[in-house]
């Protein structure tokens, strides 16, 4: 698992899914972690069906919250809106230590690979960032900033 997740962390750090500017989105938020300096726009383009037909985001920060956004982005791709939500909670729940991703079923995927930081809690501002950008944008929210 520790193998996985620092293989994984530095092939979405070196070349990073979905990293650029969208043109016609239909939501999009900037987050900023001033904790470590993590800055990111997400761009989320809505479908049919309330699908997420396309998503995407640029930015500056660590090596975990790039990682962290990238896959976040190649997860909820073709995902509803609604099924993009629970994955956001659970993700959530996970890096703080309140789902424990062994005993309970979950949609997480690949992102499971990101328990390890609620053992690292100045780390969790940096995987949970992009997903918290995320809901700011689908909520409407032009910026949000991690405390
Ligand atoms: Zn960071």
């Amino acid at each position: 698992m520790k193998q996985l997740y620092q293989e994984l962390i530095l092939d979405h750090n070196k070349k990073p899914r979905n990293f650029h500017v969208m043109e016609d989105f239909d939501h999009e938020s900037l987050g900023h972690n001033p904790l470590c300096g993590d800055k990111l726009v997400v761009y989320i383009k809505i479908g049919e069906g309330d699908t997420i037909e396309d998503v995407s985001f640029v930015g500056e920060g660590c090596a975990i919250s790039k990682a962290s956004a990238s896959m976040m982005t190649t997860a909820l791709k073709g995902k509803t809106i609604q099924e993009a939500k629970v994955i956001y909670t659970q993700f959530h729940e996970m890096s703080t230590g309140k789902l424990d991703i062994a005993e309970h079923p979950h949609q997480l995927g690949k992102l499971a690979i990101f328990a390890g930081v609620r053992d690292l809690p100045a780390r969790v501002k940096c995987a949970t960032l992009a997903w918290h950008t995320l809901d700011a944008a689908l909520e409407g929210r032009k910026s949000i900033t991690t405390e």
